[in-house]
């Protein structure tokens, strides 16, 4: 029923006049995007083809720009309120191998923004292992030592219910918490058997440095997402915090050899401590996942506001006007 709505909506052009009402810049993120990603393991990256309708969608009637034309137009007050800036978050292999040659042939810019650590030891991102583990296994038990859980996976809804806690406890607690029970997941299963699952839903695989290269060579600007995606939430610690904004800075211009300039906060969470860690790193902008109005005060360098974008193509074209509301 609301997908019918929604597409009667978008049918009469009801997004035609959300836009005519809504002339803002926008800055959209995604994270993957995959031939065919499984919807519960894969659930980061979008179907190849949705996202072409939705690049299709945004080229028609939005001006793509580049986070540094975004930047200039920021500081010189000149949007024009048609402006949208394409992101995507952690730095998955898809990205190098099934992104870039969607956005290549166009060529349309990007960015997106990496965890360190993941690239350089090719460990998956702690979502990813929940999702992995809790819907692609056959696990019926889940044991998770370091926090006194267990898990019945017998039915789907037990696995959706294990997950979302689960993922409640990796985006809340301290990062000694989140690799600690992230090693307890993984330690659910035989080597083999987690091989077996990663090479099936390898759109949660990171890219390596060699494969950051290509992608920078391509032509795709890369930003910071930390070392170790901590989610920077004033549970952390606070030096903990300022070194993986920091270093991932560091370690990226080292890599690539070229300034890292922009950053985007691992699932968002800033606090006013780490935005001065942002600005004291010397970072052009940070990007959060507030949907608020970008404004011209000023006030937003280090919170740069950005829309996560849905996969079904109403709901997106909805969204992607509608949004940014205040
Ligand atoms: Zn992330």
């Amino acid at each position: 029923m609301k997908s019918l709505l929604k597409r009667t909506f978008v049918r009469f052009g009801g997004e035609y006049f959300l836009r005519k009402r809504n002339r803002t810049p926008r800055v959209l993120f995604w994270h993957g995007v995959d031939i065919n990603p499984n919807p519960l393991v894969e659930a980061e990256s979008i179907k190849r083809e949705d996202f072409i309708k939705q690049i299709d969608y945004l080229e028609k009637y939005f001006e793509i720009i580049s986070a540094d034309e975004f930047y200039n137009r920021y500081i010189n007050d000149n949007f024009k309120g048609t402006e949208v800036v394409l992101t995507f978050d952690d730095g998955y292999k898809n990205n190098l191998k099934v992104l870039a040659p969607i956005l290549k042939s166009r060529n349309l810019p990007y960015t997106i923004f990496i965890t360190t650590n993941n690239i350089s030891n090719g460990s998956l991102f702690p979502t990813s292992i929940v999702r992995l583990v809790v819907f692609g296994s056959s696990l019926k038990q889940l044991q998770v030592p370091s926090i006194e859980k267990k898990f019945s996976l017998e039915t789907l809804i037990e696995r959706k219910n294990a997950a979302s806690q689960l993922s409640v406890i990796l985006k809340t607690s301290q990062i000694s918490v989140v690799e600690d029970v992230c090693k307890d997941l993984l330690n659910n299963l035989e080597q083999s058997e987690l091989s077996d699952l990663i090479r099936k839903h390898s759109s949660i695989v990171p890219m390596t440095w060699d494969e950051v290269r290509e992608l920078k060579d391509l032509g795709a600007t890369i930003g910071a997402h930390c070392v170790d995606h901590i989610c920077c939430h004033s549970n952390q610690d606070q030096n903990e915090v300022q070194q993986q904004i920091l270093n991932s800075k560091l370690i990226i211009e080292k890599e690539l050899n070229q300034p890292c300039e922009y950053f985007a906060y691992p699932n968002g969470d800033f606090t006013e401590f780490s935005k001065m860690c942002v600005k004291d790193s010397g970072y052009k902008l940070g990007f959060s996942t507030k949907k608020y109005k970008i404004n011209l005060k000023k006030e937003q360098f280090q919170t740069m506001p950005r829309i996560s974008v849905p996969f079904n193509i109403d709901t997106f074209k909805i969204i992607v006007n509608m949004y940014p509301k205040k």
